[in-house]
């Protein structure tokens, strides 16, 4: 190898470990700023709106199948303004604000709420802090596709396995056959 090639790899390199740690860097910072203000400008833009508790019923199918959540302190806004395009919902900690009205008796909304529930379990997990760093860094890392954070695959995941069980233990549980 000459010693011209040796810089170039070496600058090659180099330049590799910058890329990565601007990206780890901005996505980070990114994802904690953007978060906070997301989160306050859903608070602003949804003040005059008053949030819903789940069901007595639902939260208790909720620990079954997430035992660490704690459902007490979860609250929706449904028909919330200021949720992005192609999105359905936004979870911030306990808060879940949702586009559409909510009902339990919907099978869409209930695997909705299963899926922000992960969410819910990660904030817990991780601390709001590191939640939105994380989410942040991991929406830079994928090349800014929403689709492929590793937060919301693990969402994805969670409600693609565990859906059958809870929408049976809702079902035997929560709807009287009346
Ligand atoms: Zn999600």
């Amino acid at each position: 190898m000459s010693f011209i090639n040796k810089i170039n790899s070496a600058a090659k390199i180099t330049w590799k470990i910058l890329k990565n740690t601007v990206s780890a860097f901005s996505g980070w910072t990114g994802g904690i700023i953007v978060g906070y203000l997301f989160k306050w400008e859903l608070k602003i833009l949804n003040f005059n709106k008053s949030y819903v508790k789940l069901s007595e019923c639902l939260s208790g199918v909720i620990r079954e199948i997430l035992s660490t959540v704690n459902t007490d302190y979860i609250r929706l806004m449904p028909n919330a303004r200021g949720i992005p395009k192609g999105i359905d919902a936004v979870t911030f900690g306990y808060e879940i604000y949702i586009k559409g009205i909510f009902s339990e008796e919907n099978y869409y909304d209930l695997r909705l709420i299963l899926h922000e529930m992960v969410h819910v379990r990660q904030y817990e997990e991780k601390g709001k802090f590191f939640f939105k760093a994380h989410y942040g860094f991991g929406y830079v890392s994928e090349n800014f596709s929403y689709e492929n954070i590793p937060l919301e695959k693990e969402a994805r995941e969670f409600v693609n396995n565990q859906w059958k069980k809870f929408e049976e233990k809702y079902r035997t549980t929560c709807v009287s056959s009346v």
